[in-house]
């Protein structure tokens, strides 16, 4: 039989997206491990923030860790573009053609995908989307309308005449919700001249990738959202529009399943998410939602990296997370912003499992439903465990190692492993890259 290594390691988020993978993939980056560093899923409506030094990096459709000196950066087709977004975020972190890889068939968002979703969000459809055509470009995709960054090869003009047609058609449409006009020969220009700077980087990404596999180099899938905005696993329509598990990392970079081997599941010790949809551990005391939130601007703030919108907080959910490591074959975790828990005070609330009310009766179950309705009648079963002080955060912040932290943080570290039954070898201490403890 073939043998096929195990080289492609994956970071996936557990809960509700922001869950800091951002950060564990730097942290994994860091130590050479991986040359390769690929993006299989979503678009620029992620948002990946990392602090070195007090310095801010944010990425949205780069691979995060392209930065990373000798590391190369792919985007798979299963992720989508955004041209002029792309290419700023290119020139800002000046990466060149030698560094990035997009696949031929990665389908690019153009202005009339953005301007659809910023009307169903002005109109009474809204879900509480990043307005960044994610949906629209998706759907142009699967009915085989898209354009891809080949289409853009084969002739840019026609590209453009399309953009040109559909811009004028959403006028009346843009007018009727009360968003302002566009001016479709202008931008079809911009985006255009934007998507042609790509082309430099377009090539067979699933040769390119299967190749290092063959020569038994590693990979380092980056995830984008998470477990729970799935378009398969989400509480419809509450998620996002790609594949953002473990498959979507396999079909995304059309890699082999047999070539994955760590499954990184990242979740937060504060739980949010932006958008509507079913929270079962919602807090909704506004004091102490605003108080996990921090002010805005602050380091790891719960505000959306792309959108800026204060995020919904909650307590953390072990049923949630139970789910993504069921679905996707998470065999590590890496919990984020311990530092951040004494926010909640000397306890916090942890969701073991749910009751849910049926006409035929309640019924106890650790591991989450994923509709809607379910999730709408869950009750959390909570345990209270204990939190240390603000003065002993000093330590959380400083620790190099699970030794290194107060007994009630080692303790709660334990419980969520027992919980989950499942290791914790990364923690967050802090928004900096150094802030990370290892295990
Ligand atoms: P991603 O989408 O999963 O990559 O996460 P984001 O970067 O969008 O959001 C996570 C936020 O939490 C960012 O502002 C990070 O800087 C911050 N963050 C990540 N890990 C930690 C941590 O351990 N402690 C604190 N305080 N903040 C963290
Ligand atoms: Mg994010």
């Amino acid at each position: 039989m073939r043998n096929i290594p195990r080289n492609v390691d994956a970071v996936i988020g557990a809960q509700w997206g922001d869950e800091g993978k951002g950060k564990i993939v730097d942290a994994l980056m860091s130590n050479g491990e991986y040359h390769y560093v690929a993006r299989a899923a979503g678009g620029p409506n992620a948002g990946h923030t990392i602090y070195v030094d007090g310095k801010v990096y944010k990425f949205h459709g780069l691979p995060e860790g392209a930065l990373y000196p000798g590391a190369e950066s792919v985007i798979g087709p299963g992720a989508v573009v955004d041209p002029v977004k792309l290419t700023a975020e290119i020139k800002n972190y000046r990466v060149g053609p030698d560094k990035l890889l997009i696949s031929n068939n990665t389908h690019l968002i153009t202005p009339f995908h953005v301007s659809r979703d910023e009307i169903r969000e002005a109109g009474r459809g809204k879900q509480g989307s990043t307005k960044s055509g994610l949906a629209y470009v998706a759907a142009d995709k699967y009915e085989r309308e898209g354009i891809q960054l080949e289409t853009i090869a084969e002739g840019p003009e026609a590209v453009s005449e399309v953009i040109i047609e559909k811009l004028y058609g959403l006028q009346q449409l843009r007018r009727y919700v009360g968003l302002n006009e566009h001016n479709p020969v202008a931008e079809a220009s911009e985006w255009i001249e934007a998507a042609k700077e790509l082309l430099q980087y377009k090539g067979d990404t699933t040769i390119f990738l299967n190749r290092i596999l063959d020569v038994n180099g590693r990979i380092l899938a980056s995830g984008a959202q998470s477990h729970w905005l799935d378009i398969n696993e989400q509480p419809y329509p509450w998620g996002s529009s790609t594949h953002t598990g473990i498959g979507g990392i396999v079909d995304g970079l059309k890699i082999p399943a047999q070539s994955i081997g760590s499954v990184i599941g990242v979740m937060k010790g504060i739980k949010s998410r932006v958008g509507g949809g079913p929270m079962a551990t919602e807090i909704y005391d506004q004091k102490l939602a605003n108080r996990l939130r921090q002010k805005r601007g602050e380091p790891g703030a719960e505000y959306g990296t792309t959108s800026g919108r204060p995020r919904r907080v909650g307590y953390l959910d072990l049923p949630e997370v139970r789910r993504s490591i069921m679905a996707n074959g998470i065999n590590s975790l890496a919990l984020t912003k311990l530092d951040q828990l004494p926010l909640f005070g000397r306890s916090m609330l942890v969701a073991v499992g749910y009751e849910i009310d049926y006409e035929e009766g309640t019924h106890a179950t650790a591991v989450a439903p994923n509709n809607s309705k379910e999730l709408d009648r869950a009750r959390p079963a909570y345990e209270e465990v204990g939190l240390w002080s603000q003065q002993k955060n000093e330590r959380v912040r400083a620790a190099k190692e699970l030794s290194e932290l107060p007994l009630e943080a080692q303790k709660l570290i334990r419980f969520i492993e027992e919980q989950l039954d499942i290791d914790i070898n990364f923690i967050g201490t802090g928004v900096d890259r150094k802030q990370i403890i290892v295990r």
